[in-house]
């Protein structure tokens, strides 16, 4: 069915050649995985909502200036983005203690940390995305000190701004993981962009009166409900309705955004 070319398939999307050179087209998957992909499931309509959170996230973040591959939303599992050289590195920023921050340093879960924390993790699944220092970033050349500077810049400007968005929607953003990656220009210029997703398969949301987690923790922890908790960020982002859609037809979609409507950036 599918004739374009696969660039590159990982646990959760799919990314294909996109339309025109210097394009591709990012697809959501319904596969769940955790720990280093030894625990698999498929979240029926869960990629369709990643689709939808991403996208608005993305959005709102390039209106007030930051730099991210998202061009528009395609379809219910697919984006046109910019392809870029992904910096190997996730970025993984922090509010609250929590996952492998709380396990490393014995902290108590939820404790809120004395100021926002970043990390960096090696991309290698062969090793498991191990912690590393900006001295490994820069000895290895994964990235320069200045890429590194820009990364953190970005990465900070990036939860100021989604905390105060989580919130809003009674939603306590406690840590999340980015991406980067260096996007080349016509004449040689190469700017560091916002990759990947943002959605709540790489975020921790918990909602702010009841600590309830809504997010991949349900599935890492078999807590149920992942896909009702997906659902539920998505409808107070405002990009669902919250009609009951028969069991198995998945969440209804609102036409609020139009196709194309995304800004490039
Ligand atoms: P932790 O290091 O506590 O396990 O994860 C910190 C944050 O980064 C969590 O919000 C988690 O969802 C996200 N994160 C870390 N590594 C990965 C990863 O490999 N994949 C995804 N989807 N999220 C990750």
């Amino acid at each position: 069915m599918n004739k374009r070319r696969r660039i590159y398939e990982g646990k959760a999307k799919v990314l294909y050649e996109g339309p025109e050179p210097g394009t591709l087209i990012q697809h959501f998957k319904d596969d769940a995985t955790a720990f280093n992909a030894q625990k698999k499931a498929v979240i029926d309509g869960k990629g369709v909502l990643n689709n939808r959170i991403s996208e608005y996230v993305f959005m709102r973040l390039g209106e007030i200036g930051v730099p991210t591959h998202f061009i528009k939303r395609i379809n219910m599992r697919e984006q046109l983005i910019r392809e870029v050289e992904i910096i190997p590195l996730e970025v993984v920023i922090r509010n609250v203690a929590a996952g492998s921050l709380a396990t490393r340093l014995g902290l108590e879960e939820g404790m809120q940390l004395p100021r926002s924390i970043v990390e960096f993790y090696y991309k290698a699944d062969a090793l498991q995305d191990p912690l590393v220092s900006e001295e490994h970033i820069t000895a290895f050349g994964w990235a320069t000190p200045a890429e590194i500077d820009e990364v953190m810049q970005l990465a900070l400007r990036i939860n100021d701004f989604l905390v105060g968005l989580f919130l809003g929607i009674g939603i306590r953003l406690v840590d999340f993981k980015v991406e980067f990656g260096r996007l080349y220009d016509q004449d040689g210029q190469v700017r560091i962009v916002l990759a990947d997703e943002i959605s709540p398969d790489c975020c921790r949301l918990w909602d702010v009166h009841t600590n309830e987690k809504m997010d991949k923790d349900r599935f890492r922890k078999d807590l149920g409900g992942m896909l009702e908790a997906y659902q539920e960020v998505a409808r107070r982002l405002g990009v669902l309705t919250e009609t009951r859609p028969p069991k198995g037809t998945g969440p209804i979609l609102v036409a609020n955004n139009p196709v194309g409507s995304g800004k490039p950036n």
